[in-house]
């Protein structure tokens, strides 16, 4: 079985290619930058108009693969920008349409976590899936629970939140101050760089019982960096306080679900630091740390694909084709 996967929640378009055994057999992906300033979602769409007759020409080439040759049509449903998601949805029915193949919806922020599960077989991980608009630590909802039966047992989602961002994702965060500091978008990696030569400035820290904030502190170190401290103090000091804030409540994650396994996905799953602050937490209370590469870090085809192939095994169709765009991964 051929699956072919459609990523365009936001800046990326993706066209991924995977096998029933999980083989990635092409993941060409393109992302979209704004001239100045965020995300314009009318331009991103634009964007993926432009680009996805190419990637999907690639795509197919690189799995040495024609379109006849694919079982399953999927695509990002939600959540995401709706111009972008319309875009993606509309690909999809018009491939499969055309080829007479099935077509599926899957949750992108299910897909994140379904990539990092295929290349990391783990049996009770906690979850930290930090992306551009989305930071959430999740975990599976059976086991949970039996932590937490009350409220839990009532719900059939496979994913439960146990805490997240009470306002922007952590990668959001990190391009609005990198718009401030004059940074090229997305602005993580460079971020990511300037921290390298970076001493710490004192700013504040929002962590409210497994919830945490960013926003006060994007403020804070815009102001900094406006009243003359250098970018790279900005920088290393951002990036130490908010990593140090997801890591805190990760930790708290591992210890309420007693699991001992980490699993770190979505596009600043790039990051070495947090890579390492997370390493240190999991050693020092005996945990494992597991993530993905970076090409399966952030958004991408491969991953809809896989998790469409993972859905369509127990599903089979997507009765409503309708975009989500604001479609949470503990809902049905
Ligand atoms: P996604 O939405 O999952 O594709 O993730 C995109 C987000 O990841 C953007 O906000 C980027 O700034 C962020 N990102 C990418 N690479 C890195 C990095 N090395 N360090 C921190 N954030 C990153
Ligand atoms: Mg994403």
């Amino acid at each position: 079985m051929f699956v072919l996967g459609i990523e365009s929640t936001a800046h990326t378009f993706g066209i991924g290619i995977c096998n029933e055994k999980g083989d990635i057999l092409a993941n060409e992906y393109n992302t979209y930058v704004p001239k100045s300033g965020g995300i314009i979602p009318a331009e991103a769409a634009k964007h993926h108009i432009k680009v996805k007759r190419i990637l999907l020409k690639k795509a197919l080439k690189k799995a040495k693969l024609s379109l006849a040759d694919l079982d399953l049509i999927v695509f990002s449903q939600g959540p995401g920008l709706s111009p972008c998601l319309v875009v993606g949805r509309d690909f999809a029915l018009e491939l499969a349409k055309k080829n007479k193949k099935s077509v599926i919806g899957v949750n992108h922020c299910v897909a994140h976590i379904e990539i990092g599960l295929l290349f990391n077989a783990l049996k009770n991980p906690i979850i930290g899936f930090f992306s551009g608009a989305n930071s959430q630590i999740v975990c599976f909802a059976p086991k949970y629970k039996k932590i937490n039966s009350t409220e839990m047992l009532k719900r059939k989602e496979k994913y439960i939140v146990i805490g997240e961002t009470l306002d922007s994702g952590l990668g959001n965060s990190l391009d609005k101050l990198g718009r401030q500091l004059n940074l090229p978008f997305p602005a993580g990696p460079k971020i990511e760089e300037l921290a390298k030569t970076g001493k710490y400035i004192e700013l504040p820290y929002t962590v409210k019982g497994m919830n945490f904030a960013f926003a006060g502190l994007v403020t804070s170190a815009i102001n900094k960096y406006k009243q003359g401290s250098k970018i790279e103090d900005v920088c290393f000091s951002f990036q130490e306080t908010a990593f140090a804030e997801v890591v805190e409540v990760c930790e708290r994650a591992l210890s309420f679900s007693k699991s001992k396994e980490l699993l770190f996905v979505g596009g600043v799953a790039a990051n070495q630091r947090l890579q390492q602050m997370f390493k240190i937490m999991c050693l020092e209370r005996g945990a494992k740390f597991y993530t993905v590469s970076k090409k399966f870090a952030g958004d991408n085809g491969a991953m809809i694909a896989w998790a469409g192939l993972k859905k369509f095994k127990k599903e089979r169709k997507t009765k409503n084709l309708d975009i989500r765009p604001t479609w949470r991964i503990d809902q049905k």
